[in-house]
């Protein structure tokens, strides 16, 4: 039976945090950009206020008004970029999501790139930055907390990949059993897989307003990145445990050698403290890193996210199950 062809559905997820100066632009950018696709596809536009104290409200509430396509979501209060987004992805109802900040950093236009590659049958597409015009600052502190990260990390991580990106419908699906408090989805969405794919893009500077990632904004959000995937932290201290004993250990037998067998040889008294001093200093740092393989344990079980995630099942000759409905 010949279906019809529906019009698949692509909605935007926009995180406003003081950005009333950005609000009119970016609305109008997405507008355009998407305007020659609307026939093919039925764009809606969601905006989550993130306990905003300017007057974006009141620009959204407006828009919304103008716009049928939009819908604004007011947070209680501030909770962050992450949870703002969060907050959208739940809320939303579409077969694909573009996800984006809402300072034009991410230039609209990319969003096609994005639509386009998931035409082609991908399920999440991250748009990964070829330039970036911040700060000297914030270059250097992204560049290493990348490395780092990467280094740290259990799963691949894209460098140089913000949250902007296109999920399909599956990929949301999926983030919404992640419940994590910590949260950094930039590395969710990895740790998830599906099929994904890159596209590069020059990233802007902020339009107007400023930056709501202040230093400490930032490296708590770093460190939700490590500890969210990686025991490696933990791992370290069990390692340093070793390499003392170790050390000290071999300390003990060439004291205890040259006592034995060289007691010509002075070796002063408090050569027998120090060493036996570091000797029990290593054995409880390895009985740190015991309790610490235990906490590590009990943290990725009160993350509680799912075992797995299946992207489809093949019955029969070869057909995925949902085609065959
Ligand atoms: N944002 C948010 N809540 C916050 C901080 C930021 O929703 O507490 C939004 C902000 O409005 C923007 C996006 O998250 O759309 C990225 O923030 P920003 O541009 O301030 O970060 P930067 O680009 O400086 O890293
Ligand atoms: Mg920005």
């Amino acid at each position: 039976m010949p279906t019809e062809p529906i019009t698949r559905r692509v909605a935007f997820i926009f995180p406003i945090y003081n950005e009333e100066e950005n609000i009119d632009l970016l609305h109008r950018t997405v507008d355009e950009v998407t305007a020659p696709l609307a026939g093919k596809y039925d764009f809606s536009f969601l905006y989550v206020d993130d306990g905003s104290r300017d007057g974006s409200l009141a620009k959204l509430t407006e828009l919304s008004a103008r716009d049928e396509r939009v819908t604004v979501v007011e947070l209680s209060r501030n909770f962050g970029h992450q949870m703002a987004v969060t907050a959208g992805l739940d809320l939303v109802d579409a077969d694909a999501v573009v996800i984006m900040d809402s300072d034009m950093q991410d230039p609209p236009r990319v969003a096609l790139e994005l639509i386009e590659k998931w035409e082609e049958g991908f399920d999440v597409v991250y748009a990964q930055r070829r330039s970036r015009q911040d700060s000297a600052f914030k270059k250097i502190t992204a560049g290493g907390f990348y490395w780092f990260l990467r280094k740290m990390a259990a799963v691949d991580i894209p460098k140089n990949t913000g949250d902007f990106r296109l999920v399909d419908r599956k990929v949301v699906d999926e983030l919404r059993k992640y419940r994590e408090r910590d949260r950094f989805l930039r590395g969710l969405v990895s740790y998830i897989g599906f099929k994904q794919t890159a596209v590069l893009f020059d990233r802007d500077k902020r339009h107007a307003g400023v930056t709501g990632y202040p230093l400490r904004k930032m490296l708590r959000f770093a460190a939700d990145g490590i500890l969210g995937f990686s025991v490696t932290p933990l791992k370290m201290i069990t390692r340093m445990g070793y390499l003392i004993s170790f050390l000290s250990f071999v300390g003990i037998v060439y004291v205890g050698g040259v006592k034995l067998f060289a007691p010509e040889t002075a070796v002063p008294g408090w050569a027998f403290l120090g060493i036996a001093m570091f000797f029990l200093g290593g054995i409880q740092i390895i009985m740190l890193g015991v309790l610490g393989s235990y906490i590590g344990r009990t943290y990725s079980q009160v993350q509680n996210r799912p075992l797995y995630g299946v992207a489809s099942v093949r019955t029969g000759p070869g057909t995925p199950a949902e085609a065959r409905e």
